[in-house]
């Protein structure tokens, strides 16, 4: 049975680019950087909303929009058109 406190809210699109994975290889440093943890990681630090694209703040922000494809021109073109119908928020924090 599924433990509650190990699930987190996720669209389909962003489970699916995630998969298992929990670290990214940055590519510059060859680091493993984490991959952003919304169970125990407070979005705000690691990411803000610039119009309709979600900017990394972090490595970790960093890695994590690369590997989620969260600034996909189809995802920034579906946030603009939430955005034109106040159904996305126009800026955060
Ligand atoms: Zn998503």
């Amino acid at each position: 049975m599924a433990d509650e406190n190990n699930l987190a809210f996720a669209c389909v699109l962003c489970n699916r680019y995630k998969g298992s994975d929990v670290a990214s290889i940055d590519p510059l440093s060859g680091r493993a950087i984490p991959l952003f943890n919304p169970r125990t990681e407070k979005w705000q630090h690691y990411f803000r909303l610039v119009g309709p694209v979600i900017e990394p703040l972090t490595e970790v922000g960093w890695v994590t929009t690369r590997i989620l494809r969260i600034n996909a021109a189809e995802r920034v073109i579906e946030r603009q058109v939430l955005q034109s119908l106040a159904r996305y928020p126009l800026g955060w924090p």
